[in-house]
This record gives C-alpha cells, sequence and structure tokens, in this order.
C-alpha cells in the first residue's frame, strides 16, 4: 500500500531532522517527517550551549520544533522506518506500521547510540550524573569532584578539558594503559590518577551519584563522572541503499556526506550524529538547515530539466 508521495521524507525528527523538514516546508515542500521520539540526549533534563535555548528540556525543544513544521502544513508521524528502496524515480519508505509511502529525495537523520561500559549502576545514572560532553554538562558541576572514567585513547584529553571547570578532577584508568606522557601532563595540572580497577557507582538515599566504588572494595567521593562511550551509527538504511562510507570515529567505517549532507547516494542526504560524532544539537541542526535548502535546490533543478523537456516536446508537436 502506497499511502502517499512526498517532496521529501525526512528520517528521525532530533534538531537535525527536524532542522531539514522546517526549511523544505518553508519552501513550499510537502514533507513527512518519520520519528521514533528517541534523541540521543533523552537522558538530560536540560541541554547547555544552544543560543537562544540554554538550560531548556531537550524533548521541549524537539516538541517546539515538531508545532514549527506543522504550521506550515508538514507531516510529523511517530514510527519506525523499517526499510528504504529505489523505486521509480525517487524512494519506497516502509514503515513499522505497514505503511509505504513514496519520496523524491530523503533525508537521514537518526542519530547514533551511546555504548556504556559495563560499570554497575552507570546506565541508570547517564544524562543525571554521568555525562559525555564539558562545554555541554560542566559549568553545571563547576568546583565540584569530577570522576573522568577511561574509556579510550581520548580519555586523557577529556580530564584535561574538565580541569577548567573544576581543580579537582580524578583519572580512572580502569586497568587501560596509560602513557607516560599522559601521567606527566594530568599530573602536572594536579589531575589526580587512580589505577585500581572500578567495581561500580554508589549513589546516596536519593538515587544521586555519590562515588565510584573499587574493585578493592575502596570507594572515592565523587559529584559526577565523565567518560566517552562507544559511539554507534544507526546508520543500517543508509547501508542498506549502499551509501560510501569513510573511515571515521576510532577508524570505524562511517557514512560519507559532502558540506551539504549529501551521500554518494543521488537523491539521499545525512545529518547529525548519524555522520558526525562531535554534532551537538546546534551542529546537527545547522547541518539540517544547510541540507533542508540543498534538497530544495536539487528539487528546482529537476523540475527546470522537467520544464524543458515540457516545452522542447511542446514545441516539436505540429500544431492541427
Ligand atoms: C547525556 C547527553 C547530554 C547531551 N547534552 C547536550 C547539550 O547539553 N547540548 C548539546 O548541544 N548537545 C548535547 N548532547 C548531544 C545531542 O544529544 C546531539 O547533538 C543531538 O541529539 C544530535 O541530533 P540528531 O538529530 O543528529 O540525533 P538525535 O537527536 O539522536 O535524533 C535522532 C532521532 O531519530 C529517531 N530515529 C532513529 N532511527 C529511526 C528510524 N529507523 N525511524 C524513525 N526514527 C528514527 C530517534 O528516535 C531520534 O528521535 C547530549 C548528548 C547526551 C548523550
Amino acid at each position: 500500500m502506497h499511502n502517499e508521495t512526498w517532496d521529501a521524507i525526512v528520517i528521525g525528527g532530533g534538531s537535525g531532522g527536524l532542522s531539514a523538514a522546517l526549511m523544505l516546508v518553508r519552501a513550499r515542500r510537502r514533507v513527512l517527517v518519520v520519528d521514533t521520539g528517541a534523541p540521543r540526549n533523552r537522558f538530560a533534563a536540560h541541554m547547555h550551549g544552544v543560543l537562544g535555548r540554554d538550560g531548556w528540556s531537550p524533548l521541549d525543544l524537539l516538541a517546539t520544533g515538531r508545532t514549527e513544521i506543522e504550521r506550515y502544513g508538514g507531516v510529523v508521524t511517530p514510527a519506525e522506518v523499517v526499510a528504504v528502496a529505489h523505486a521509480d524515480s525517487g524512494f519506497d519508505v516502509a514503515l513499522g506500521t505497514g505503511e509505504h509511502h513514496r519520496a523524491r529525495r530523503l533525508l537521514i537523520a537518526t542519530g547514533l547510540r551511546d555504548e556504556l561500559p559495563d560499570i554497575a549502576g552507570l546506565a541508570e545514572l547517564w544524562g543525571t550524573g554521568a555525562f559525555v560532553c564539558p562545554y555541554c554538562d560542566g559549568w553545571e558541576v563547576l568546583d565540584r569532584r569530577i570522576a573522568v572514567l577511561a574509556t579510550g585513547p581520548m580519555s586523557p584529553h577529556q580530564a584535561q578539558l574538565l580541569r577548567q571547570w573544576s581543580p579537582d578532577v580524578t583519572y580512572f584508568t580502569n586497568g587501560a594503559e596509560l602513557p607516560d606522557d599522559a601521567v606527566a601532563e594530568l599530573t602536572a595540572r594536579g589531575i589526580v590518577i587512580e589505577r585500581r580497577a572500578v567495581a561500580g557507582v554508589s549513589t546516596d538515599a536519593d538515587g544521586r551519584l555519590s562515588g565510584i566504588r573499587l574493585a578493592d572494595g575502596d570507594t572515592t567521593a565523587i559529584d559526577v563522572i565523565f567518560l566517552h562511550p562507544r559511539v554507534v551509527p544507526n546508520d543500517a538504511l543508509l547501508r542498506s541503499l549502499g551509501a560510501d562510507t569513510v573511515p571515521g570515529h576510532g577508524g570505524a567505517p562511517w557514512i560519507e556526506v559532502d558540506e551539504t549532507g549529501r551521500t554518494s547516494v543521488i537523491g539521499v542526504w545525512a545529518v547529525g550524529n548519524v555522520v558526525n560524532p562531535s554534532a551537538s544539537v546546534p551542529v546537527a541542526s545547522g547541518a539540517g538547515n544547510i541540507a533542508g535548502a540543498t534538497i530544495n535546490a536539487d528539487l528546482i533543478e529537476e523540475e527546470i530539466q522537467a520544464a524543458l523537456a515540457a516545452s522542447e516536446a511542446a514545441a516539436l508537436t505540429p500544431r492541427s
């Protein structure tokens, strides 16, 4: 069943996808946004570093964005896209509900998954006591006891960054090797290095983070944890279309896009965390803004060619 044909279908309604949709609906394009409603930052009550919306709830930002899109005639539907395929001169988009829609262009903004280290109690604190981004959540823990949990080669750098927000930073190696130059640099800035293995995190009576439990039974009192989770792009739909990849984060292959979000698959764009793990809310939003305008220009180019072909055909048709 093919329910409708749209100028563009946007898959994923986070800040990247909704920004692209806003540009397209304001250009009088017929746009469907399909979204499962689980943005990466849904665990955090407040977002920061977002000009004009600093401290807002991330979910309120997206709810406002959906209203703006609907005001211009866009349609936002809560569903999962389970498959995409080339069809005619566009794409067939299959929803988990069983519906199928046709689109002339696709914008994929499905974000990524954060995979946390397997440390007891850590997942429950993600977005409330454990964070990834100092610029997003550092100000809220000024001068507090900050733990940085080693998860990869960039972890010492994360500890150095956080030293900007507090003089009380402890770097938990949790069994990972730490090069001599990193030891010297951390120590020089007063960052404590804890080499004992981590067993779990502890919380107070209200469920707030209170410390890191070590394998030998000791507990170190801390107020907040920062770490780099393993990031896994939600790019199965892009891969199913055969989009090219490039070595990206950690050397793993990520979908390749140009500066407008255009992929190697004609008619398909991708923006935000699905192609850029560093994209914050404003960066994902900016990428969506550019992609939306570029998709509109691409549709116009197709319409110019169609109009030319129609006028040439009319000129060749003998008058009766
Ligand atoms: C704990 C935490 C706190 C953060 N705090 C901040 C902050 O303060 N400031 C800041 O700028 N950034 C912050 N970030 C980063 C922020 O989450 C990302 O920058 C932002 O979410 C990226 O937007 P996006 O549109 O690329 O992806 P997302 O916001 O993750 O949106 C992707 C959307 O696609 C949907 N989706 C996925 N697959 C499908 C499918 N198959 N069909 C339909 N829909 C699908 C998802 O449900 C989701 O709604 C934080 C991140 C974390 C983890």
